[in-house]
Parts: structure tokens; sequence; C-alpha cells
């Protein structure tokens, strides 16, 4: 789940309210690069009766794909690892401008002043320019702003030099965390190509697949399981939820892992997910 530390639209209060709301037991806070939201979040869960798990999603750079790395059940006050964030929200940061530069040129001047407004520490995501070119009337939904001018190959997308899949499991695992491929199919990759990458991140100590995610069909679902035994991953369970305005996310709400996969979670102590 994400935060108002990253580009979700709840406060970490909020969200761990409504991660109450739905009746969730176990929930994982993974902002973008950052873990400034879990203490706010721990407070309210322990109040909540909400056990939350510290999590973090990395960004990181492979044979030209943005691949995404969870981290679960890392140490949020690791020196390593908030240095190791921080580098990359000044990545952000310079990414942030260069993308104001790109929309600038394409007619659309003063979008950093909105996009940054709200922003994680004024630094704005993608997610909050495609509110902000909404905003000002550009496009009518956020996923026409990435259709026609933020996703990968389109005029305002900037490449960055993000960390290679390998570093972000190594910061993870120093951390105490540990490393989960996100969502797998959104890389939008041959067979081949993912079989490369999955091997990569095994090989680099990565310990699960995010094998349901949200918008998943039934057979990715079975190509990650099978890709579980393959590498001898464990699978994991991941809604990405950001906020109400996902009306096709709801909190807490994902098919079972398919019988056979090993769970992620006892390896964070947590035996059941069900209450
Ligand atoms: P960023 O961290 O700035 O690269 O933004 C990544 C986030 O943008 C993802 O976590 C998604 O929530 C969102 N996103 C990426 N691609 C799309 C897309 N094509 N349509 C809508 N949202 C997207
Ligand atoms: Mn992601």
């Amino acid at each position: 789940m994400h935060s108002t530390a990253s580009d979700g639209e709840l406060a970490p209060a909020a969200l761990m309210a409504a991660v109450a709301r739905a009746g969730v037991k176990v929930a994982a806070l993974t902002d973008h690069d950052s873990v400034a939201a879990l203490a706010e979040a721990r407070a309210v869960a322990a109040e909540l009766g909400v056990q939350l798990v510290n999590g973090v999603e990395i960004s990181c750079r492979w044979d030209a794909h943005d691949i995404h790395v969870v981290g679960l059940g890392v140490d949020p006050e690791s020196s390593a690892l908030q240095a190791q964030l921080a580098a990359q929200m000044e990545r952000r940061r310079q990414r942030a401008e260069q993308m104001a530069q790109r929309l600038a040129k394409l007619g659309f001047p003063d979008l950093l002043a909105a996009a940054s407004d709200g922003a994680p520490q004024g630094i704005p995501a993608r997610p909050h320019f495609a509110r902000a070119l909404v905003a000002a009337g550009v496009c009518r939904q956020e996923k026409d702003a990435f259709a026609k001018y933020l996703a990968q190959g389109k005029p305002a997308y900037v490449k960055t030099e993000w960390p290679g899949v390998d570093e972000a499991v190594a910061w993870i695992k120093a951390s105490g965390g540990v490393a989960v491929l996100a969502h797998p199919h959104r890389y939008k990759m041959t067979r081949t190509r993912l079989d490369r990458l999955i091997r990569l991140f095994a090989e680099a100590g990565g310990q699960a697949l995010e094998v349901v995610s949200s918008n998943q069909d039934a057979a990715s679902v079975r190509q990650l399981a099978g890709f579980c035994t393959q590498y001898q991953l464990h699978a994991s369970q991941g809604s990405d939820y950001h906020g109400p305005s996902m009306r096709w996310v709801q909190v807490g709400r994902m098919p079972a892992l398919p019988a056979g996969c090993q769970p992620v979670w006892p390896l964070l102590g947590i035996q059941e997910l069900s209450s």
C-alpha cells in the first residue's frame, strides 16, 4: 500500500483507518523510495489492532525497464537504508525538474509548482504530474496523462539512473528485510526476458515474487507461481492500493495465492494472514 509519503492519496493515519475498516489484520506500507510514513502508520496501526509490516518499494533500472523491488520487514531506522533512500529522492528531484522542462516545451509551463504541491518533500512523482495535468484541464483522466505524456517512450518521460535490481535487493537485506519482485507482469516483457529478470533477482538474493497483484489475470498468476517453483522463491500478494479514487482496487480484496505457493509472510514471522 502507498500513502502520501509517496504517491498515495491517504495520509498514513487515514490509510491505517481504511485498513482497519476493511477488516484487514496485516498490511504492508510500501511507499516508493521512502520509509517516512512508517512511524505515524505504526502508532495508529497499534491502536486499531492492525499488524503493520514496515515496507518500501525501491525504483530500479534493468535492461531498459523501470523495475520495482519491494522490501518487507525492513528496519526504517537503518542509517544505510535511509542514506540510499535519500539518494533516490535526489534522483527523483532531478527527474521532476527534467519532466517539468519537457512539459514546458510541450506547452505546459506552470506544472512543477502544481505537481509539487502536496508531494512528499515537495518532490513530485509521475502520478503527481498526472494529477496536475488533469487539474489544468490538459487531460481528462490520470491514465490519459500517462498514455500521452508520462509513460516510458512518451515525450515527458525521463530515463532515470535508478540503481540495479541487485543493489536494491542488497539494501533491503542489509536492513533486515525480505526482497520481493513487485508486479512482474506490469513490465510488459516477453517470457524469456521475464525469466532472465527473475533469475537475476533470485541470484542476487531476492526471496519472493508478487504472484498476486491487482488487475492480474489467472494465466499470469499461474505463470508466476511456476517461476516461484523454478527459482525456489516465496510468493507475495500486493494490492498496490493508492487510495479511494482507484475504484478497481479495494483494501484487502485480493485473490488467494495459488495452492502450492510458499507464502512470504512466514519469513516475516507471520503464520496466517486471515483472522
Ligand atoms: P514514478 O515512481 O514517478 O515512476 O511513478 C510510478 C507510479 O506511477 C506507479 O507506481 C503507478 O502508480 C503509476 N503509473 C505508472 N505507469 C502508469 C500508467 N501507465 N497509468 C497509470 N499510472 C501509472
Ligand atoms: Mn510498483
